[in-house]
């Protein structure tokens, strides 16, 4: 057995033989299981733990190239079992299977690059973005597991005055809301601090793409930004202050930048 499909196999494993999408047992037929791309390489090729599941030959074809919706979730989800333990293997004291698992996580950058080098990541990014695909993976990987960007990332210079007024209007709204909430049930006040924390988090990622989009710009010949400018009016146009979803970020920002790269 090749290190990839032994590497495949731990998968497998990891997802206890099962589809993640039907559930249908994958134990018997290794040929079944297929090893699917969450983020679908189509999109950017990252063949990382947690953008690896097991699907079953008809859900991965159903599947084909598309991001689903709730790829974060999937993701988080396959990350959180790559490296943790089965509660069966402890019950049933399985020794070598946790000897296995302590191996695989004290090497697992190197069983890591092995998979990208047998998925050919580099390869298929550099084409698509360029050199600068790196950068690249690093925004996408955290948006994926919905990891905050650090705050000392984002320049914040504000004058004194426009502070002072910031704050005075921000404690007025608090006010104002604080006001409104008594006449709330409070499952719905969690539930929609919940959402807030999600679109203030989706904004954040927003921001970075654009960021990184424009600096990438700048580094091209003016004839390609004009062609990007023209092509880019072709896309839906985004309403002010319309906060995108997790997967139409990823969508539309990576062909942006497939776009600039290749143009
Ligand atoms: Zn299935």
């Amino acid at each position: 057995m090749d290190l990839a499909s032994g590497l495949k196999k731990l998968i497998a494993s990891r997802d206890n033989f099962r589809c993640r999408r039907c559930g249908i047992e994958l134990k018997q037929d290794a040929f079944e299981r297929n090893i699917d791309h969450i983020i679908p390489r189509d999109l950017i090729a990252i063949s990382e733990l947690w953008n690896l599941e097991l699907l079953c030959i008809n859900c991965n074809e159903q599947k084909g190239s598309k991001l689903s919706s709730d790829f974060q979730e999937r993701c988080t989800r396959a990350l959180k079992k790559s490296f943790s333990l089965k509660k069966e293997e402890l019950k049933n004291q399985n020794y070598i299977g946790l000897a296995l698992k302590a191996v695989f996580v004290q090497h697992h950058n190197y069983y890591q690059t092995e998979l990208k080098e047998h998925y050919k990541d580099d390869y298929i990014n550099k084409k698509k973005y360029g050199s600068n695909y790196r950068v690249l993976i690093d925004l996408v990987r955290n948006l994926a597991l919905q990891q905050e960007f650090k705050v000392s990332n984002v320049k914040k210079k504000k004058k004194s005055t426009e502070k002072l007024s910031q704050q005075l209007k921000k404690e007025a709204n608090e006010a104002i809301k604080s006001l409104k909430n008594i006449f709330r049930p409070i499952e719905e006040k969690k539930e929609e601090k919940a959402i807030k924390a999600e679109q203030d988090l989706l904004l954040q990622y927003d921001r970075k793409f654009s960021q990184f989009l424009l600096s990438s710009a700048q580094n091209k010949h003016y004839s390609t930004i004009m062609n990007f400018m023209a092509w880019s009016e072709q896309l839906t146009p985004r309403k002010d202050n319309e906060i995108l979803s997790a997967d139409e970020l990823l969508n539309s920002y990576l062909r942006m930048f497939e776009y600039l790269n290749n143009c």
